[in-house]
């Protein structure tokens, strides 16, 4: 997944055999960053090879690369990263020139040119193309818009938390469905930006913004219990707010998780029923899984 939000991205880039071998690789390139310092993103092609794709916010030291690669995939693979840089610039142009609207469940994500064609029967929200992820057209964007439709179905959630906001677009979407308080939190202050812009689009004023690593800011702290928690990071940091969550969750509340592969679900549902949350759901979608917990 491409959640690098620094004005250039840095990239590498390799390709890998087998789906199996290929989560094997992300897991291991995952362990071994810092948060926050690298994404990892695998993506199935046409001919059945998996690229990998590691974002960086800064210039990565490409020996060292490398050598990680080297450990978790081999020498010979290793040898074949290639190294770009994609310049902002030319991402929003790009997902400007693309943007076409994306529907999930009630809603329907799009871009300013399609303000005046939302179906009278969705729910739309519109995302400014900018640098932060979260266009609705990612597996996993989606992935939680259906879990979050599936739910205000059956329950009306009043506290909700967005944690990892990106582009603000679910934040805004729990914000107008649920026409209730939603606290959104990112660790990228060009993040929490794009995300305040994309709200005040949507008049989704409910919606209070928090730049934060994880759980750590006292507007997250000061709006628990939440009784609906999403959170479409990654394994790595998801692993490690399992803890966190549950201390933030209220009793019966229901945490969507995503930005995992499906080799990542059973070490994800694992870790969280030892938090005591129970899997509800499943939501796969573009080589993606989405989950959805009850605590
Ligand atoms: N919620 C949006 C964006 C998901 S991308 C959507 O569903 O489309 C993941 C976002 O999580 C990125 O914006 C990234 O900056 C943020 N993020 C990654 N690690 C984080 C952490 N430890 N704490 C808070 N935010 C984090």
């Amino acid at each position: 997944m491409t959640s690098t939000l620094t004005p250039a991205s840095h990239r590498a880039n390799f390709a890998i055999g087998s789906e199996i071998t290929a989560k094997h690789v992300v897991d291991r390139l995952t362990e071994s960053f810092f948060e926050g310092q690298a994404a990892v993103a695998a993506f199935e092609r046409p001919d059945g090879l998996w690229n990998i794709t590691v974002n960086f916010a800064d210039p990565p030291d490409q020996a060292s690369i490398r050598e990680l690669v080297g450990l978790a995939a081999g020498d010979d693979i290793a040898r074949h990263v290639t190294f770009d840089t994609v310049e902002a610039k030319d991402w929003v142009k790009a997902s400007l020139e693309d943007l076409v609207p994306v529907p999930a469940g009630r809603f329907i994500v799009h871009g300013q040119h399609d303000r005046d064609r939302v179906p009278s029967n969705k729910l739309g929200i519109e995302i400014e193309a900018a640098l932060a992820f979260g266009t609705g057209h990612h597996g996993t964007t989606r992935g939680c818009l259906l879990a979050l439709d599936a739910l205000v179905k059956r329950r009306r959630s009043r506290r909700v938390l967005d944690l990892g906001t990106g582009s603000g677009v679910l934040a805004i979407a729990a914000a107008k469905i649920l026409r209730t308080r939603v606290i959104a939190s990112d660790i990228d202050r060009v993040a929490i930006e794009a995300a305040r812009g994309n709200a005040r689009l949507n008049r989704a004023g409910t919606i209070t913004f928090a730049r934060a690593a994880g759980t750590k800011a006292s507007a997250i702290a000061s709006g628990a219990p939440y009784d609906l928690i999403l959170a479409n990071i990654l394994l790595g940091p998801l692993m490690r707010l399992s803890g966190p969550l549950r201390r933030l969750a209220a009793r019966h509340a229901r945490v969507v998780l995503s930005g995992l592969l499906p080799g990542h679900a059973n070490a994800a549902i694992a870790i969280y029923r030892a938090q005591g949350f129970a899997l509800e759901r499943r939501v796969p979608l573009d080589g993606w899984v989405t989950l959805i917990l009850r605590r």
